[in-house]
């Protein structure tokens, strides 16, 4: 398999950034970004470690090697990951740095190496595959808010895709995400990603080899918004698309911009969305139980495998601490 050199993606990125649907346009720099993710062009990582929190067929028994990239172009306001993506918590480290992150995680029994929230890392990604290949799936986990031409860079890196699909309203995700063209890229996204990964295989362990699922999260009082996006996998299902339907929303804003944002899904909520995934015929994937607790699924963000256990072995690439609320 051969990657695009990171010569081909103009990295580091100096100027003119346009890898998300924001497309600001910022510079970046290694250790400077002025766009909306506020992020440099090396990647700030909160927290490389093994985690059980995902799907039975990203996570597997020994867990998933998942990196967690900090900043984000989309900026939900009931985001799970605040500290990090709102907070920009994290510590950025070289591609070189990044490429040996996979390679511990690995050694480590990864079943996979998970990227959380890639998007706006991808050039620095493409450059650290460039220098060690994961013997393992490598496992875009997004927001769904992507532009089909930096996705289009991934084709040959990526195994599996895991992206959201949050709304198919337009005013909602204006409302809760800051982002009215959401669902008008987040859909073609998704079908490029299916395009790359063909339909879901699992290995003998029932890992995902290759293929794309798509997660949504049902938000208290928004069932309609969630029929919604049932309506439009149903339409796209010959695409081999997996869905994961997730209940785990937990109210971690203290001023939401609507009350009902304020508690849990409910019952009766969960079990009208999950009649209209039976009904649509929509199988193949999860269901997740309404008990889980989202917190239970929220890491530390502490740093973990980020840096190298022998501190003498630093590079000097690596740049200071982003900090918590820079
Ligand atoms: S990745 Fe960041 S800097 Fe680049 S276009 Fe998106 S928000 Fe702007």
């Amino acid at each position: 398999m051969t990657l695009p050199s990171a010569s081909s993606l103009s990295f580091p990125a100096a100027s003119s950034c346009r890898l998300c649907p924001r497309r600001c346009g910022a510079p970046r720099t290694p250790q400077e970004g002025r766009g909306r993710c506020g992020m440099p062009s090396f990647p700030v990582i909160a927290r490389a470690a093994l985690h059980t929190g995902e799907e039975p067929c990203i996570s597997g028994t020994r867990g998933s090697g998942t990196v967690f990239f900090s900043g984000c172009p989309l900026g939900c306001v009931y985001c799970q990951n605040g500290p990090i993506s709102h907070g920009r918590y994290g510590r950025a480290v070289s591609p070189s740095r990044l490429a040996e992150i996979f390679r511990e995680l690995e050694a480590q029994g990864a079943h996979n190496i998970n990227l959380v929230n890639p998007t706006h890392f991808v050039p620095a990604i493409l450059a650290s595959l460039e220098l060690y290949r994961p013997a393992v799936p490598v496992v875009y986990n997004s927001s769904g808010y992507e532009r089909v031409e930096t996705l289009r860079l991934l084709e040959g890196a990526v195994d599996v895709y895991l992206p959201d699909l949050k709304y198919a309203d337009d005013a909602l995700a204006a409302r809760l995400s800051h982002a009215a063209d959401y669902f008008a890229y987040a859909g073609p996204a998704i079908l490029e990603m299916a395009r790359q990964t063909g339909p879901m295989a699992l290995d003998g362990e029932g890992i995902a080899r290759r293929g794309t699922l798509v997660r949504h999260l049902l938000l208290p009082g928004h069932t309609r918004n969630t029929i919604a996006v049932l309506d439009w996998l149903q339409e796209h299902r010959t695409d081999g698309l997996w869905v994961s339907l997730m209940f785990q929303y937990t109210p971690v804003n203290p001023k939401p911009p609507e009350p009902a944002l304020s508690r849990r899904v409910t019952l009766r909520e969960c079990r009208k969305v999950w009649d209209a995934l039976l009904e649509r015929g929509l199988t193949d994937g999860y269901v997740q139980d309404r008990r889980s607790a989202a917190a239970a699924y929220i890491p530390d963000f502490d740093l973990t495998g980020v840096e190298r256990a022998d501190a003498s072995r630093r590079t000097p690439s690596v740049v200071p601490d982003q900090g918590a609320g820079k």
